[in-house]
């Protein structure tokens, strides 16, 4: 079955899943909703045809209780899971309209793909790098945690590993989805970060979109250092440009996801 039949005959599900509170298992689907497709675990062997899901759900709140969102497209039983996150820096939102393009574009086939528009809302609202409670989000997680700067400090890494609900909730969402890919948006130096891991993915990313690889400092505390940490080198940063993006760009990113993710 072609991607466009694939997709028209796809579940459409919106759902309200609050709290993302449960086991360390992928989130489950609206329990009052009757038409989820099945969720089978890689282990298993794979029913004999795919169903596609379109769902989105509420991962849990921010600190000033804004929801965080996020999206699942294309194959929920596939070996191929990508993890997209728009913006962890809130005045760094070029990725949120990356975000938004994907959530609307063709999956392809035997791709599961998570996408999360925006990890700091509070952030975004206030136009600020930091979350509301002052801490930077991307030095908050617990592989390398070190206590970074100081409150009022845009670097501060929090008073713990994991102290903000932000990034409670992405590391949540990491041990359920297992991405087998994870690709980052920040800005704004123009560049894909080549300092994890194997560069197929980077240089294939870097090729669609015309951005360079330069290897970046890796930070104690970042989100795709905990990421690489828990599921090998599979995560990488975009860096955009700090100019807005046009739309063919915005759909050249998108595309590019998808082109990485198909073969991740
Ligand atoms: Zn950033």
């Amino acid at each position: 079955m072609t991607g466009t039949a694939r997709f028209a005959s796809a579940i459409c599900l919106v759902g309200g899943l609050a709290g993302c509170t449960g086991p360390a298992t992928r989130p489950a689907t609206d329990p009052t909703a009757t038409t989820h497709a099945p969720r089978y675990p890689a282990t298993q062997a794979r029913p004999l045809s795919d169903a596609l899901v379109h769902r989105r759900l509420v991962l849990g709140y921010s600190v000033n209780h804004r929801p965080i969102i996020a999206i699942e497209r294309g194959d929920p039983d596939s070996t191929r899971r990508a993890l997209v996150v728009g913006c962890i820096h809130g005045n760094e939102p070029a990725g949120i309209a990356i975000a938004r393009a994907l959530a609307s574009t063709t999956v392809p086939p035997e791709v599961d793909l998570w996408i999360v528009p925006d990890l700091n809302p509070d952030g975004v609202a206030a136009r600020t790098r930091v979350n509301a409670d002052g801490v930077d989000l991307n030095r908050n997680f617990p592989y390398r945690w070190a206590p970074i700067g100081a409150p009022g400090s845009i670097h501060y890494a929090g008073p713990r590993p994991l102290s903000e609900p932000e990034s409670r909730i992405l590391a949540k969402l990491l041990h359920s989805v297992q991405p087998t890919l994870g690709v980052w948006y920040h800005q704004a130096l123009a560049v894909v970060d080549s300092s994890q891991g194997p560069l197929t993915p980077e240089r294939r990313y870097g090729y669609a979109t015309g951005l360079p690889l330069r290897s970046l400092t890796d930070y104690p505390g970042s989100a795709v250092g905990f990421e690489d940490r828990l599921f090998g080198p599979t995560a990488f940063v975009v860096e955009l440009p700090a100019a807005a993006m046009t739309r063919a760009q915005v759909r050249r990113h998108a595309l590019a996801v998808l082109t990485t993710a198909d073969r991740s």
